[in-house]
């Protein structure tokens, strides 16, 4: 659907043997290094999830300023201004996230919950925005000529790979509840 600029593969690996010096930890510790690497894979999807926001939210502005539509740019429509609010809004938050998130992990503090907490109001924030800016194209929004179609098809991959949001949900549920 999207993210054509990132080949994905199946690989096979048959009768492979590492030797123990590349094993990366202690014998039994895979699963939590592999949750560990997660963990903070989801802040630079979060990140991405923005960038893909920031560049809908920009280009549909952009163009509510020159689209004319019943005799006025259709900035000047109010439906139009309240999305263009929101998206604004969405992605402010999205960012604060996303910052709150890299500042806890690089002060060495645990950033399993902010992680998760960015990725999914990020992705979130992609997908809706996205999908909004191609409304506010209108039928251009549809076709491959303007950008808004490719970063509406990339926003949805936000929402499943490095967790998907009903993961990201379950992280931040349990730390509440537990
Ligand atoms: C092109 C591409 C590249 C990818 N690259 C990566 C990558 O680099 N790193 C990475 O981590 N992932 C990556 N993924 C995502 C990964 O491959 C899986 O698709 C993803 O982890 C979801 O697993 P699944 O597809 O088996 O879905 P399933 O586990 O079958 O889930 C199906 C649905 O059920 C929901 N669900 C499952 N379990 C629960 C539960 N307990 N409670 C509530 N809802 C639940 C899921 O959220 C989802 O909506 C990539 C996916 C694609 C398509």
């Amino acid at each position: 659907m999207g993210i054509r600029g990132s080949d994905t593969h199946t690989i096979m690996f048959t009768d492979v043997k590492v030797p123990k010096e590349n094993r990366i930890g202690e014998d039994g510790f895979g699963f939590k290094f592999a949750m560990k690497t997660l963990a903070g894979g989801r802040i630079g999807i979060a990140a991405q999830a923005l960038g893909i926001a920031s560049g809908a939210y920009e280009l549909a502005l952009a163009y509510s300023k020159q689209r004319k539509a019943f005799g006025k740019e259709i900035m000047h429509h109010q439906a139009i201004q309240f999305k263009l609010a929101d998206m604004a809004t969405r992605i402010e938050a999205s960012r604060l996230l996303c910052l709150k998130a890299a500042w806890e992990k690089d002060n060495g503090i645990d950033y399993t919950v902010s992680g998760s907490m960015a990725k999914v109001y990020s992705s979130e924030t992609a997908m809706w925005t996205a999908t909004e800016a191609v409304q506010i194209h209108g039928g251009y929004g549809f076709v491959k000529e303007y950008h808004v179609e490719r970063l509406m098809r990339d926003a949805k991959i936000t929402q499943i790979y490095e967790g998907t949001s009903e993961v990201q949900r379950i992280v931040i549920s349990r730390s509440i509840l537990k």
